[in-house]
């Protein structure tokens, strides 16, 4: 009977493995950079040797398998990642097949924000329900679904892109090619490029956004806005989710948490202006931060392999 399985949450510049118990406990985790100037098959080899240290360490005959988080559009079945900005040299490449064959072990590829909200339904602030929403705030902004307890991924892998939700009407374009996604509004990037505008700073970060929000003079107020229009974005776009879904709750992770009493209080007066679903279940359903952190990615990659069933490689 397997003991355990392996989540990797690969990134843009590093990545990072742990070896999970079937309770969802980390009993060991290792990271590693990845160098693209290196080549595909150095970060490849950087991978493959992270998990087999790891399986070596424990036992092969305990593992049920490994989970592997990327950003980007995935092909679930072919494994593959078909598109993504921050690791344009596995595009197209069969990275699942490839470690597989490599580990002779069952292997599944997941978007990093699905594996993220899976993670958080197994282990984090979701424990108590099936249907969640999960929407990662850094960088850019990632989405999970969960519905009935498992990835809701549509045809290819692909649903749950909420961070590309063309929210504004000829918005800011965005690195996907469209125009006006709720990453490009609402992300921790966009708060910068906002305190850019306002000449609050060139190199200014969401965090500094923050601690200027603090001051009471021009600046703080002008810090102050950027974090109310941040927060009425994430409303719009919660807005629609609720009224998709009509899930009982939606979860908010990333650094930018930190600003949650600036920012939450327009979120929640323009989801509350804009959802009849949210105004008629106001008392069931539930926005909140989430619990896991950066663990969040691991936790669902590793809890794939208990919950997918492929037909395991030879
Ligand atoms: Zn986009």
């Amino acid at each position: 009977m397997p003991e355990y399985a392996i989540g990797l949450d690969l990134g843009g510049t590093n990545h990072r493995a742990a070896v999970i118990s079937r309770s969802g406990q980390i009993l060991d985790k290792i990271a590693g950079s990845v160098n693209f100037s290196e080549g595909r098959t150095a970060v490849m080899d950087d991978m493959v040797n992270a998990i087999a240290q790891l399986r070596e360490k424990h036992g092969a005959a305990g593992l049920a398998g490994i989970g592997i988080g990327v950003p980007g559009f995935i092909l679930l079945k072919e494994g593959i990642i078909r598109r993504s900005p921050n690791l344009p040299f596995l595009e197209n490449f069969p990275i699942r097949d490839e470690i597989e064959h490599r580990l002779n072990t069952f292997v599944i590829l997941e978007n990093d924000a699905n594996a993220a909200a899976l993670g958080e339904k197994w282990m984090g602030a979701g424990t108590d329900v099936d249907d969640l929403v999960l929407l990662t705030l850094g960088t850019g902004v990632g989405g999970g679904i969960i519905s009935g307890g498992r990835v809701l991924r549509g045809a290819q892998g692909m649903a749950g892109e909420l961070g590309h939700l063309p929210l504004i009407a000829h918005g800011n374009p965005c690195g996907c090619g469209s125009q006006g996604c709720v990453e490009k509004h609402a992300s921790a990037t966009a708060v910068t490029a906002m305190a850019r505008l306002l000449h609050l700073g060139d190199n200014i970060s969401s965090k500094e956004v923050f601690d200027l929000a603090q001051c009471d003079d021009e600046r703080g107020a002008k810090a102050r806005e950027i974090w109310r229009v941040m927060g009425e974005t994430l409303g719009l776009a919660l807005a629609m989710l609720v009224n998709t879904f009509n899930f009982p709750l939606y979860l908010l992770s990333g650094g930018v948490l930190a600003a949650w009493d600036l920012f939450a209080p327009g979120m929640m007066r323009t989801l509350e202006q804009n959802s009849a679903t949210y105004r008629l279940t106001k008392h069931t359903t539930r926005i909140g931060p989430a619990k896991l952190g950066n663990e969040a990615g691991l936790y669902g990659a590793a809890y794939l392999p208990w919950i997918e069933q492929r037909t395991a490689v030879g």
